[in-house]
């Protein structure tokens, strides 16, 4: 008999808590990856997340290899394929990482259910966060709602043993012997690879912990530069957070023994993480609808060619037009620029959120449901603790405050890198233009007006349903 280990947003082999866990049930373990169809089915051959989980994969595989064992890859859906394994290889457990999605609980769900006809049993372990449901609650006992009172909770019940390490140590472990088995090709499952080297992106644990060793160098900074997007601000470890090649613990622990404040300031962002999982955990309908029922028929106005505009990047808002090509071109945006963006579709443009979060869902090689969903419930003033409806950002005065010498509108946005840092938040207010720049012809006009959507915006927000 056996025991498997499920990787799924775990994509690493140290600090491992279903590896951990596995290795305990004195069975020899099997490390498990499954190619997932209802995931895999639908996406285009250019998803780069698929390859950036790949990468995770060999990675794995070479160094289970270097054990004598291998990682087993299957195909398929998950509750015919993981049984059938089970079966193939004498499983009596399998153990996995719990995950807070509703789709995956449902998946769970179904397979634990398939795997104890087989005779099996499916362990779901702590990992992705540092407390998971039930563990910070109100005093009544209920989910928080409101993220201040949840991060002072979280702080306060913190202690070292929540971010010590679930330790695997590689060598020694009792791993399955098994001949080589390789992974699928990429290209034998439908997707492309990528050239993560043009887009300055580090993929695998390996490159995950060269980004935790860069922002470390950074990290007493992140407070005050974080929300310019033309600097080297934040630590780009969200898709390493999302998949799993780095641990939350490890993570967090390097920002709660530094203590400076650029440290306390970037670990609340990982509490916001936590918050939003632990919400779609609480409240999973607010995966398909608004947080806030007084919002959930909003009647936006939808308007096809501004959703299309926005998408592409060419909106005539400079620093809306540099987030969404900075999105399309790499498939990441800055923190900033995603509320700026967020903020713009759903405010100055009426459109319904749950468009753009799709948009952003399908492009961000960070994609998690519970951040995005959060962050664009946040921007449309839909979700809980969100922005009030009545603030509303204006897309020039963030331009001017976080890019003020235009540096990264620039860089996105180069033919508009001959205006002055005046003209190139909002050109078409500029007195004087490079001589051959025509406003309309070489970059769009402004599609709206921003003064008279807000005020729009208020008005389809003040009168909600009742
Ligand atoms: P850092 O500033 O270095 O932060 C460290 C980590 O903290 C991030 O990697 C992330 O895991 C977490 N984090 C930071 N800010 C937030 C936040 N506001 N909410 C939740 N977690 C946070 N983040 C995603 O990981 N996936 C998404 O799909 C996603 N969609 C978003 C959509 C909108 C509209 C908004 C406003 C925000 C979204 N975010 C999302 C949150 C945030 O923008 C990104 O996590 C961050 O920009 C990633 O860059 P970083 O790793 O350099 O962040």
């Amino acid at each position: 008999p056996t025991t498997l280990c499920w990787l799924r947003r775990d994509l690493r082999l140290h600090d491992h808590h279903a590896l951990a866990h596995a290795l305990k049930t004195n069975r020899p373990v099997v490390c498990v990856f499954l190619f997932d169809e209802a995931i895999l089915h639908g996406l285009p051959e250019t998803d780069r997340r698929v390859d950036f989980f790949y990468r995770a994969l060999e990675e794995i595989q070479s160094a289970l290899r270097a054990c004598g064992s291998e990682l087993v890859s299957v195909s398929g859906h998950a509750e015919e394929a993981l049984p059938a394994l089970a079966r193939r290889l004498g499983a009596q457990e399998v153990v996995a990482a719990r995950d807070y999605e509703p789709g995956a609980r449902s998946r769970d769900a179904l397979v634990g259910a398939r795997l104890a006809e087989a005779g099996c049993t499916l362990t779901l372990v702590k990992d992705q966060v540092v407390f998971e449901t039930d563990e910070i609650l109100t005093r009544t006992g209920k989910p928080f709602t409101v993220f201040t009172p949840y991060k002072k909770a979280w702080l306060a019940r913190l202690t070292a043993g929540d971010l010590s390490p679930h330790a695997v140590d590689l060598a020694r472990a009792r791993l399955q012997p098994l001949p080589p088995l390789p992974l699928p090709s990429l290209e034998s499952l439908g997707f492309a690879r990528v050239d993560w080297e043009t887009l300055h992106v580090k993929t695998g644990a390996a490159g995950a912990e060269a980004l935790v060793a860069d922002f470390l160098l950074r990290m007493d900074r992140y407070k005050t530069q974080r929300d310019y997007p033309a600097i080297k601000g934040p630590s780009y470890l969200s898709p390493h957070l999302r998949f799993g090649t780095v641990s939350v613990r490890e993570l967090a622990r390097l920002a709660w023994e530094n203590g400076s404040e650029g440290a306390a300031t970037w670990l609340s962002e990982l509490i916001w993480r936590e918050f939003y999982q632990q919400l779609l955990w609480h409240f999973p309908q607010v995966a398909e609808e608004s947080f806030r029922p007084e919002y959930r028929a909003l009647s936006f106005e939808n308007n096809p060619e501004w959703f299309a505009a926005w998408r592409e990047g060419r909106t005539g808002y400079p620093l809306v037009d540099a987030a969404m090509r900075q999105l399309n071109q790499t498939g990441y945006m800055h923190n900033r620029l995603r509320m700026v963006a967020a903020s713009f579709l759903v405010k100055d443009l009426l459109v319904d959120w749950r468009w753009g979060e799709r948009y952003f869902a399908a492009h961000l090689l960070d994609y998690d449901l519970a951040a995005n969903n959060g962050g664009w419930q946040w921007a449309a003033s839909t979700g809980c603790d969100a922005q009030p409806y009545f603030r509303i950002f204006n897309p020039v005065t963030q331009s001017r405050t976080f890019d003020p010498t235009g540096r990264f509108i620039r860089r996105y946005v180069p033919e508009l890198a001959g205006l002055d840092d005046q003209a190139i938040h909002a050109p078409w207010l500029a007195r004087a233009l490079p001589a051959g720049f025509r406003l309309g012809q070489h970059y769009p006009r402004p599609i709206v007006d921003h003064a008279e959507q807000r005020t729009r915006a208020l008005a389809l927000f003040g009168r909600p349903a009742p």
